[in-house]
């Protein structure tokens, strides 16, 4: 894939963060957390996943200070492999920061075009999405995995922002964090089946067979979902860091078990510091 490139690792203190060189700029904050040994859990960012809630705060006000946002007004979906991408503003502001029952129910993706307000998705295995439209100020973060793939979860995200904006899809910029490769997406039949009967199939062709089985590309396919919705090629960067086989420095419920924990990918946009990418400082 000619825009599939190396995201780069930044370390921000002690704490390795991935970011996308597409994303930056002075007026946006973003980052991926990762999995490290320097925090507890490794790094874990879910409540979902059995662990110790006061060990999760604590990786979550790490990561926010890693990443350059307030731990305390992160707005986080309660994710079902569904399509929904819903707005958010100040008045969800902490949704989700300190506990499930607080985020914002039944959706998969978020959107939002107010200053200071980090909106995240959580992922270990699936694509973590974030969109960006420079034109009209606008943000949103998506959650894809294989359900919400064949379903159009990135299509849907472009066509919300444009009708809750009024972006065009062609000045969007993209990324799609951190995923489980092609290579390691050993599927059933049930997946290849509902993408082969499902309204995008002409969009992308992520099915692979060999001799072992059948593989899905998600990145493939929401590459696919973007480009059919009139988002440029160009404008989509695509984190080749795999979570199942990046020895270890991501969660990846393939890789590492069911109750792994999970990574968050966040986006936020920040009042313009003035000048560009840190230039003027
Ligand atoms: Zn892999």
């Amino acid at each position: 894939m000619a825009s599939t490139v190396k995201s780069p690792l930044i370390v921000t203190g002690r704490l390795p963060v991935v970011r996308f060189r597409s994303l930056l700029r002075s007026d946006l904050v973003h980052g991926v957390t990762t999995r490290t040994a320097e925090l507890p859990l490794n790094g874990n960012m879910s409540f979902m996943v059995g662990d110790a809630p006061d060990e999760v705060r604590i990786n979550r006000h790490a990561w926010a200070d890693a990443i350059g946002y307030q731990a305390d007004r992160l707005v986080l979906g309660r994710q079902i492999h569904e399509t929904s991408v819903v707005p958010v503003d100040e008045s969800h502001a902490g949704s989700g920061a300190d506990s499930v029952e607080t985020s914002i129910r039944r959706v998969d993706g978020l959107m939002t075009d107010t200053p200071e307000l980090p909106i995240g998705v959580m992922a270990a295995d699936c694509v973590p999405i974030l969109m960006y439209d420079p034109v009209v100020g606008a943000i949103a973060a998506v959650h894809a995995g294989w359900r919400g793939s064949i379903d159009g979860i990135a299509a849907r995200a472009v066509e919300s922002m444009r009708e809750q904006y009024g972006s065009d899809p062609g000045d969007l910029q993209v990324c799609l964090g951190p995923s489980i490769c092609s290579s390691c997406y050993q599927v059933g039949e049930e997946v290849v089946d509902r993408w082969r009967g499902g309204p995008y199939r002409r969009l992308a062709d992520p099915v692979s067979v060999t001799s072992e089985g059948l593989y899905f590309d998600l990145r493939a396919a929401n590459r696919g979902l973007l480009t059919g919705s009139g988002v440029p090629d160009s404008s989509i960067e695509i984190s080749d860091i795999c979570t199942k086989c990046s020895n270890g420095s991501m969660f990846s419920r393939r890789g590492l078990g069911a109750r792994t924990g999970l990574f968050t990918s966040v986006i936020m946009l920040q009042r313009d510091q003035g000048g560009k990418q840190g230039s003027r400082q």
